[in-house]
């Protein structure tokens, strides 16, 4: 699933295509991209608006439209958003949208499993209402402190990793980033995150923003079906530390990395460089 730097990456690539030109026609080919609205519905509102600003919150892409119109997109699970070629036909297979720019450019929002999904906020009270209720900080803002952190982890004995999965606390990070930012802070993903001292959560924070800024510098990861705008995979699979490395050498002690299960999903460590938590002392009667 495309995470922060892969959607930041389209973001980067799209902003100076798209920036200050006219949506003409947006062009909905299945309707569950947009459900419960109506295609019609939602192509009228956004339909010969200005697109002045191209931004993000967290893994949705935000078209920001004159008049405070919103078009939020999210690619979930196999979602890209790909810029046609002028020569081309738009004959892409599993093509769900179709945005038709007044350059006579064109956006593509291909989709095998079909799980991304597009919507329209009118205001920016009605914007910030919909990202309030599903997203906390952004890791690339300076809202991101280590304070912030330890105030959201205070007393908390979810495991880090479940923790830095759940968007409503730290928006945009995903499977990749959190694996990889969890071995370079040297912490074991199982720990509870209330337990961590605050020297290690001055670290986490840390490494979370430099794993994410990696991924954005290699443009993203391409493990499975995410491209660039362009089409292009990106390269951050080829620089993972311990991500999907399960049995190879650990970078800094080479004991063989280990998959395990965390937050149900697939979880790489060095159990050397990330120790275990230690069980708690049971007080039994
Ligand atoms: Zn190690």
């Amino acid at each position: 699933m495309p995470e922060l730097p892969e959607v930041e990456t389209i973001r980067r690539q799209l902003a100076p295509v798209v920036e200050g030109v006219v949506l003409e026609r947006l062009e909905i080919l299945d309707p569950r991209w947009c459900a419960p609205a109506a295609p019609a519905e939602v192509a009228a509102a956004v339909d010969g608006r200005r697109i002045e600003r191209l931004g993000r919150r967290g893994k949705y892409l935000v078209f920001e439209l004159d008049e405070e119109v919103f078009l939020v997109m999210h690619l979930r699970m196999t979602g890209n958003l790909l810029l046609g070629a002028p020569d081309e036909t738009d004959e892409r297979p599993h093509l769900r949208v179709r945005m038709e720019l007044g350059t006579g450019d064109r956006l593509l929002f291909t989709d095998p499993r079909r799980f991304g999904t597009g919507v329209v906020l009118l205001g920016e009270a009605a914007r910030d209402e919909y990202f309030g209720s599903r997203l906390g900080v952004e890791p690339l803002g300076a809202d991101f402190t280590a304070e912030a952190l330890g105030a959201m982890a205070a007393g908390r004995t979810a495991p880090v990793k479940a923790f830095l999965l759940s968007q409503e606390r730290v928006a945009g990070v995903g499977n990749i980033y959190a694996d990889e930012a969890l071995f370079r802070a040297g912490i074991h993903p199982l720990r509870p995150v209330g337990s961590l001292t605050k020297l290690q959560l001055a670290i986490l924070r840390d490494t979370v923003v430099v794993s994410l800024e990696a991924g954005i510098d290699a443009r993203g990861a391409s493990i499975d079906d995410f491209r660039n705008a362009d089409g292009a995979r990106g390269s951050f699979q080829d620089r993972f530390l311990v991500h999907r490395r399960e049995g190879e050498p650990c970078p800094t002690c080479e004991r063989p990395i280990r998959k395990l299960r965390a937050a149900g999903r697939g979880t790489y460590v060095c159990e050397r460089c990330q120790p275990r938590p230690r069980r708690r002392k049971t007080n039994k009667p």
